[in-house]
């Protein structure tokens, strides 16, 4: 399967409303998408997105590093699913977003090649030899904004079905969020209710907040304390804490996971394609994570399209079991890039919004133009 043709359509998307993080916040969805053509007349996508404080990348550098892969990539033949990853690696070092958004379009070059789904083939890969039908994926709702607001779309989505919920913590004073969180909870008795500090407690701050009686409620807390942090105070952390502790942008692989699970610094971790550089090595951290009896959350950055919602969840309806729920960030955007935009249906992504082969979706090109970034231009590899 040689790749005769090239795109790379850098997009911006505004969000329905910003979304505040601790450290950043974000208006829009910063995202790249990379289109495929081979020789044979077999077209795919795929998609990455900016993510300055998780992976260092931003759309420019994305743009400039693909287009430096894209460049190495066209005419080379790729013959092997298992190979993808080696040869993306001979041609760039590191910079797992532009692998995954080259490896998604690829593994789905495949499925259209075998004429079976992307989620299939993963399933295959993970010796999953379960014959039924995919199970519906939780989908995991964001709160945001004011408190008033939070509850409003709380009580809102949960009537909609939602079971599964991240709240935003770490910008606000340590005891506004303790307040925010404990009204949260008791709204949501009963719900997975997650807060997400990424990475802007101090140690004791996250002890605090881990221990305090207002998070009680809390399922899990994730990102506490920063990535740079020593494995000493996330093993610390995690013997004080009440609640169970999740990893996310400190966890990219699956010997980072082995890593922090042998110094016993978490119960479980927030996957993205971004993070593990693709699906193949994204199963191999989900599937890891399953070995060791801890949790998976599966997400896309905030925020991506329908088609990085469809490779994410290809992951999820490949090992069948999200207990952290799936954090699909394309409910957060103004508009989408595909005629039917992938949607919660009762809380849930069902396996029917995909189309049976390859990756389930498909952009619409005049989506994608009126997507397209004022910043950047479609670039030709
Ligand atoms: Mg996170």
């Amino acid at each position: 399967m040689k790749l005769s043709h090239i795109k790379l359509y850098p997009l911006a998307i505004p969000l329905i409303e910003p979304i505040k993080m601790s450290g950043e916040t974000i208006t829009h969805a910063n995202t790249l998408l990379v289109y495929l053509k081979t020789n044979t007349g077999k077209e795919a996508w795929g998609e990455t997105s900016a993510a300055p404080l998780m992976t260092g990348e931003t759309l420019g550098g994305l743009l400039q590093n693909a287009k430096y892969l894209g460049e190495h990539l066209r005419g080379l033949d790729i013959t092997e699913l298992n190979s993808i990853s080696m040869v993306l690696g001979k041609i760039l070092y590191g910079n797992t977003s532009v692998k995954s958004c080259f490896e998604m379009a690829i593994i789905d070059l495949f499925a259209q090649a075998q004429d079976t789904s992307v989620w299939q083939i993963l399933r295959d890969l993970s010796k999953n030899k379960t014959q039924t039908k995919p199970i519906p994926l939780p989908l995991l709702r964001m709160l945001g904004g004011s408190l008033d607001k939070e509850v409003a779309d709380a009580a809102l989505y949960r009537a909609q079905g939602y079971r599964h919920w991240k709240i935003k913590v770490g910008s606000l004073p340590l005891a506004e969020d303790l307040e925010r969180v404990s009204i949260l909870c008791d709204l949501l008795a009963g719900d997975i209710v997650s807060a997400d500090a990424n990475g802007a407690f101090n140690l004791d701050q996250a002890v605090i907040f881990c221990t305090a009686e207002k998070t009680r409620q809390l399922s899990f807390v994730e990102q506490a304390i920063a990535a740079k942090s020593t494995i000493d105070d996330f093993s610390l952390l995690k013997s004080k804490s009440h609640l169970p502790i999740a990893l996310d942008e400190s966890i990219h692989d699956v010997n980072e996971i082995k890593y922090f699970d042998q110094a016993n610094a978490l119960d479980g971790a927030s996957l993205k394609l971004i993070k593990t550089g693709g699906l193949v090595s994204g199963l191999a951290a989900a599937l890891e994570l399953q070995r060791r009896n801890l949790k998976i959350n599966l997400a896309c950055k905030v925020a991506e399209t329908s088609l990085s919602a469809a490779a994410t969840a290809s992951l999820g309806f490949a090992i069948d079991s999200i207990p952290w729920g799936f954090s699909m960030s394309n409910q957060y955007l103004e508009f989408d890039i595909c005629a039917k935009p992938l949607h919660a249906e009762n809380g849930h992504l069902n396996i029917e919004q995909l189309n049976p082969i390859g990756i389930g979706v498909t952009p619409e090109i005049n989506l994608v133009t009126q997507a397209h970034s004022k910043e950047y231009s479609t670039v030709l590899c």
